[in-house]
């Protein structure tokens, strides 16, 4: 079972701005990976401090109003608080995937041949954060994945996954 990890507990950043302009009824969830490099942290512990990261990232380089996903999740099975629910995704790389898809992301990365491995606990922790973004924010049954947007090579190696439908909560 997933263990749900809050902003507060991450220790997040407060977001410039809050844009409730989402309507998942029309779209889904989105799944995305973090790159083309194997960023998976052996040591849960670590995971915390990689979120933070990417919050800085988006928020201080890129000028965002708050890390660009719904949610985050690791390897070790936990998914931590992103916008959230009934917020507006900056992820998914087109005003209509931003419109109508929340967006997660896994902390894996890699070469297709060389790829983070793809944990029961990250399979877990994706299956509970898209069954809280049904339940309390209203997202429709769809999963798909960041290229179904635009032009990229996300997520990765969980492309299978999601087409699988291994991700269905
Ligand atoms: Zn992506
Ligand atoms: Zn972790």
């Amino acid at each position: 079972m997933a263990i749900f990890v809050t902003r507060a507990q991450w220790g997040a950043s407060t977001p410039k701005l809050v844009n409730h302009n989402i309507t998942p009824a029309n779209g889904g969830v989105t799944i995305h990976h973090t790159g083309g490099s194997k960023v998976a942290r052996s040591n849960h512990a670590d995971c915390d401090n990689s979120v933070r990261n990417i919050q800085n990232q988006h928020m201080n380089v890129n000028g965002w109003a708050d890390i660009a996903y719904s949610h985050i999740v690791c390897s070790h099975g936990y998914v931590f608080q992103g916008r959230g629910e009934h917020v507006r995704s900056a992820a998914n790389g087109s005003t209509s995937g931003n419109q109508n898809w929340y967006a997660v992301l896994g902390l894996v990365g890699g070469a297709p041949a060389n790829y983070d491995t793809i944990t029961d606990g990250l399979l877990d922790a994706f299956r509970y954060a898209i069954n809280r973004l049904r339940v309390q924010g209203g997202a429709a049954n769809a999963i798909n994945c960041h290229k179904d947007h635009v032009g990229t090579l996300c997520p990765g190696n969980l492309e299978p996954y999601v087409r699988w439908g291994d991700l269905e909560p």
